[in-house]
């Protein structure tokens, strides 16, 4: 069985001439994945009942297999499995007008961030292509019968699990796939990559030609080196001026800003001189940046919590005074999900007690 989601239209088209078909049959085939949502080759209509039939014992439309959706009042979370037994999850966002995807990049992350879930257990391995790309096709395969327009994701955020300039060819791939216009067709203005801020993986994507023209989100996550050190131990080796000077002089497409996450911790990097020293920062550069406040989302395995919500919007204040664009991201569902990884994390503990799950 050969796996033909995670192909650009190119190699979906090398893979047909393999195979000795025409060209244009792996653009039919391309079309019915990646605009029509199909994968069942049975009901690919426009092609020969031979080919359908070879299809379907020859080829593959997943490789994540769906184990488990839990929907909320503003969201729809997806639980998957990897081939090799790993889960990756996925979260349906719906905003006034349209859907969000959040996707994970990674099994695990090695960043270490200590206020994150999904850091616990280090890095497990990089998603492929494939399996970045099957969440969308899992998820559009779910709405794709809804009106307009929420049978089409507009916007995807690369913010699940995961570091995703950590993976960065299977990033760009799944990009590329995303962004072509002869199938999922979705704008470069409407991808963000969400980075905790390496500072030679983000010079990468300021440099790669297709990675730049997507939007950046950096978690900023503090106002200087020694807080942000303090959560964020990869700061050492990646000083808080450094990153800065590479954000204040990131080639921006025109019209575009950097989003500065910062997600609020109570008692670490939620107090008023937190907010004036991070305004202090960016004013001088506010065209450049809008500031998202992530209220921290507790889990059960790490001992931060969210700061009290009075506290929340009076950081807000400030930025806002200093004419700093600054939204405040009160997750949705937070029943159902807390944060990235919480939902796995809870899954995959009793998986590891009874050692069935394997690390590599
Ligand atoms: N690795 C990337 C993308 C995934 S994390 C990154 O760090 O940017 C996505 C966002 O979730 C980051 O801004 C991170 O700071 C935030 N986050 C992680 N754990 C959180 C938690 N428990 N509560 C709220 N936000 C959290
Ligand atoms: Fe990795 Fe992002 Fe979590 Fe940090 S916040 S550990 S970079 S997933």
């Amino acid at each position: 069985m050969e796996l033909l989601i995670g192909k650009t239209l190119n190699e979906l088209r090398e893979w047909a001439l393999k195979h000795n078909l025409e060209r244009y049959r792996a653009d039919q085939i391309y079309q019915w994945v990646y605009k029509k949502w199909e994968d069942n080759p049975e009901r690919f209509t426009n092609i020969s009942k031979e080919l359908r039939k070879w299809l379907k014992e020859n080829a593959k439309f997943h490789t994540l297999e769906k184990i488990e959706r839990v929907e909320a009042p503003d969201s729809v979370k997806y639980l998957f499995k990897t081939e090799d037994g790993h889960l990756v999850e996925t979260v349906l966002i719906r905003e006034k007008d349209h859907w969000t995807l959040c996707v994970s990049t990674q099994i695990g992350c090695n960043v270490g961030c200590k206020f994150c879930a999904t850091a616990r257990d280090g890095l497990i391995r990089n998603l492929t292509a494939a399996e970045i790309v099957d969440q969308l096709l899992w998820v559009q395969k779910d709405i794709r019968d809804l009106d307009k327009p929420w049978n089409k994701v507009r916007n995807i955020v690369f913010m699940g699990m995961g570091e995703p300039l950590a993976n960065f060819n299977n990033l760009k791939k799944a990009v590329e796939i995303f962004v072509d216009q002869k199938g999922v067709d979705i704008s470069k203005r409407r991808l963000t990559i969400s980075s905790s801020g390496i500072l030679y993986q983000l010079r990468k994507m300021a440099q790669d030609p297709l990675l730049r023209n997507v939007n950046l989100a950096i978690s900023l996550n503090a106002p200087n080196q020694k807080i942000r050190e303090e959560i964020m131990p990869i700061t050492k080796t990646n000083p808080f001026d450094e990153l800065w000077d590479l954000l204040v002089n990131y080639p921006l497409p025109e019209g575009r800003k950097i989003t500065l996450e910062y997600v609020l911790i109570k008692d670490i990097n939620d107090q008023r001189e937190h907010a004036e020293e991070l305004a202090r920062l960016i004013k001088p550069h506010r065209k450049r940046f809008k500031v998202n406040l992530i209220p921290y989302n507790p889990s059960p395995i790490l001992p931060y919590e969210r700061p009290p919500e009075g506290r929340i919007y009076e950081f807000q204040k400030v930025l806002l005074d200093n004419a700093i664009i600054t939204t405040i991201r009160w997750s949705k569902g937070q029943d159902v999900f807390g944060a990235c990884g919480q939902l796995r994390a809870k899954r995959e503990i009793p998986l590891l007690n009874r050692g069935e799950f394997v690390k590599n």
